[in-house]
This record gives structure tokens, sequence and C-alpha cells, in this order.
């Protein structure tokens, strides 16, 4: 006799794990699974953000790796720093929010399952059967539900069977080292977020130190797999500029390695994604959640989960398949945003020499407030900004047009 749910949920990232929190939550039947044995496996994303999915999302302080104050973007000549003496964000521990969201579901009556990883499904006529490999000794476990939700992220593998079935996506990839230096290097870099932007420093991406617990530091470099015209011809890595960022920049007197990891990302342009076919819904980067700028996507997974939710529920309540309304809800919210941000991100990481990254840096330090560069960068609210380079522009232009110069 094969256990029934209403709900499996497929993946124990930010997505699945808020996707089965919420149904629990709401006394549906839930099994949560993840491919790993445990979230330490697969630590592999930066977790930084602001303050407010803290609250949006109620994350507890025991998941918070740190808090951070400043904002610096270091390009190749100079480097832009936004202060404040306001806690701004957050650094997350991210196995520990993952931990969070299963013993959550748990708490709640729901069922998880570690170290499966699922591997085929079959739609019958009153649900769908799903099999599971258990990673520690290869056996099959079969397990039914009324609807499964696909939270595999970027592999986005139960709602295809193919790859050739899936749009055509932007690859983007980043590595980061987990460090441990002396109090002194910690002390310089506890409180700032550090982007890195430019040839210098990083490549078709950016790089970034982010704090952690005492004296530990995450390091890393992204990149986004576009072929540019004119591509840097140089042999850099996302490792050998991870590598780079800690021995010339932090240069610590000495450190640790205590973890490398890495991961990936893959965006639809556009969000061309299939947010629901045949009893499975997909939520996370599985339906391209993830911001193409600057790849921030714990929330925006969260988000996901929490909308779809919606549409689960009313699913399991009355029968009624009303999934293609998710799919408008978020492109509604969403879409517009997510396609500027793909338009920066192409001219930023792959058009813009070092000299435009810079000119671009100068003008929004010298014209945002911090908070408006925040809510420009986290909350994608380009009005105040896209206002003051109107000003700046019609004043340069009468400058212009009576003789003198700006
Ligand atoms: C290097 C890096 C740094 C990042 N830094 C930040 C950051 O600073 N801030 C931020 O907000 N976002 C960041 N992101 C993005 C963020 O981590 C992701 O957008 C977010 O984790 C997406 O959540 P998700 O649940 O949709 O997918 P994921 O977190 O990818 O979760 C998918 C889960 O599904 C599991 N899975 C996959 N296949 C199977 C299978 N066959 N069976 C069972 N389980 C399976 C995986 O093991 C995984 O646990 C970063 C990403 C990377 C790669």
């Amino acid at each position: 006799m094969i256990e029934t749910f209403d709900v499996i949920v497929v993946g124990g990232g930010p997505a699945g794990g808020q996707t089965a929190r919420n149904l629990s939550k709401l006394g549906h039947k839930v099994l949560l699974t993840e491919r790993y044995e445990s979230f330490a496996d697969n630590n592999f994303s930066s977790a930084g953000m602001t303050l407010v999915p803290l609250d949006e999302f109620k994350i507890p302080q025991s998941v918070i790796g740190s808090y951070w104050k400043n904002l610096k973007i270091q390009c190749t000549k100079d480097e832009y720093a936004w202060t404040s003496d306001q806690n701004k964000g957050v650094v997350l521990d991210f196995g520990k929010l993952r931990q969070f969201l299963a013993d959550e579901v748990k708490v709640n009556g729901g069922k998880v399952l570690m170290g499966h990883r699922y591997v085929k499904k079959k739609v019958i006529q009153d649900g769908i059967i799903i099999d599971f490999v258990n990673s520690a000794n290869q056996k099959t476990v079969q397990y039914k539900a009324k609807l499964v939700v696909d939270a595999t992220g970027p592999v986005r593998k139960v709602m295809y069977n193919n790859k050739d079935d899936q749009p055509q996506m932007v690859l983007g990839s980043g590595l980061e080292y987990l460090i441990k230096v002396d109090q002194e290097t910690y002390n310089k870099y506890k409180d700032n977020l550090i982007f890195f932007l430019g040839h210098k420093w990083a490549l078709q991406g950016y790089s970034w130190i982010f704090p952690m617990e005492n004296k530990i530091l995450k390091v890393g470099a992204g990149k986004v797999h576009i072929k540019a015209k004119d591509q840097d011809k140089t042999n850099k890595t996302t490792k050998k500029l991870t590598e780079k960022v800690i021995d010339e920049y932090i240069k610590p007197i000495d450190y640790e390695i205590l973890d490398v990891h890495g991961g990936t990302l893959k965006y639809s342009p556009s969000i061309k994604d299939t947010f629901y076919k045949d009893r499975v819904v997909a939520v996370g980067d599985a339906i391209s959640t993830v911001n193409p700028l600057g790849g921030e996507g714990i929330r925006y997974a969260m988000q996901s989960a929490n909308l779809a939710c919606e549409y689960i529920d009313s699913f399991l309540k009355t029968n009624q398949n009303t999934f293609d309304k998710y799919r408008k809800a978020w492109r509604k919210k969403n879409l517009l945003k997510w396609q500027i941000c793909e338009l920066s991100s192409k001219r930023v990481y792959i058009k813009y020499t070092d000299e435009q990254i810079e000119n671009r840096m100068k003008f929004y330090h010298d014209n945002a407030s911090y908070d408006e560069f925040l809510n420009m960068l986290f909350h994608f609210k380009f009005r105040k900004i896209g206002l003051r380079i109107i000003q700046v522009f019609k004043t340069k232009l009468s400058y212009k047009l009576s003789g003198k110069t700006f």
C-alpha cells in the first residue's frame, strides 16, 4: 500500500521549505523531500539580504549569521561606499534557514524525508505517484499525492521529463569560500556588504565579501555565462577571482578555509517557465524567481511559495484548478521589473567598460541617498533614481544650450 499525501514537495530549498511549511500549517498532509542527507551538505547560497524578509517570512534570529550596516561597491579604480550606524540587512546561514523551515513542517504535523532523490512521476486518475531513490541504499520508494510541487530549483526536475522541453535559459554560476580570519581582519569587514564590479575583481558578473559570525567571512565570485562579442580573453575563473579577492584585497594575516561551495542559477528570460502542468506546481528558481541582476533569490523563492500556496490550498479544498491565475499573478507583479534587471545585467556584466561602470557608480553615489540606493538594488524602486537622472540630464542640457560648462 502506497503512503498517500495531499502534497509532496520535492526540494528542500527556501521555496520548497516555505511551501511545505505553509501547507502543513493549513492542515494539509504534506511530505517534504530533499536529495541531500543534510542541509549542511549543499550550503551553497551566500544568503545576503535586507531586513525586510525577516518579518515577511518570520525568520528567527537563530538562522542569522551576521548583520550588515554598510554597502560598498569596489570597482577597478575606486570604491563607492554608503554607510550607516543602523543595521540594513543580514547574511543568513543558508543551512540553518532550510533546517528551520523543515523543522516547522514537522512541528505542523508534516513529514520530512532527507536523502531521497526524485526520479520519476506517473500521473493517474486521482493523483500522482512519485518514485524516489534513497541515496544511502539506492532503494526506490513510492509515494502518492493529489499534487506535487517542483521546488528543485535550477534543474526543474519534476516539471520537465526532458531537458529539451525546458524554455531557453541563461546560466549563472557562483563559487564561494567560507573562511576563518584573524580578529583584526574580521573587524574590518564585519559591518560591510562588499561587491566588486569591473574587470579587475570580477568576470561577467560580480565578486563579494559578506560577513558571518565572528571571524568568519563568505568570499565569492559569480558570472553570467553569455558569450560576449569581445569576450575577456583571460584565464580568470570564479575560483581564481575568489582567491584573488582573499589574497590581494582582504590580505588576511592568516586564514583557514572552512568550506568551498557553489551553485548554478538558470533563468528563463521573460519568465517563460511552466508554472503548472498535470498535477505539478512549480515554485522558486524552478520558475525563474531569482533576480537576474543581483542573483538575489531567497526572498523571491519564498514569495512565490506563499503565492502558490493560495492556489494549492484552493485546489485541495474545492478541487478546482486555478493555477493559470498563479502564473498570471506572479508575472504581473514581477515581469517588468525582472526584464529591466535582465537588460541592466547584460549592460553591467557584459557590455560596459571599467570606465562606464565607474561613471555609473559615481553617478549613483553622488545622487542617491543610501536608502534610495538600497531601494533600487533590493526592492527595484527605480522611480526616484530615474527622476534624478532626468533632472541631471536636463541641467546638463540647459548648461550646454546656454554655452556654460557643467
Ligand atoms: C553562489 C550563489 C550565491 C547566492 N547568493 C544569494 C544571496 O546572497 N542572497 C539571495 O537571496 N540569494 C542568493 N542566491 C540565490 C538563492 O540561493 C536561490 O535563488 C534560492 O536558493 C532558490 O531557492 P529554491 O528553493 O527555489 O531552489 P534551491 O535553493 O536551489 O533548492 C532546490 C533544492 O532541491 C533539491 N533537489 C534538486 N533536485 C532534486 C531531486 N531530484 N530530488 C530531491 N531534491 C532535489 C536541491 O538539493 C535543493 O536543496 C545565490 C545563489 C548561488 C548559486
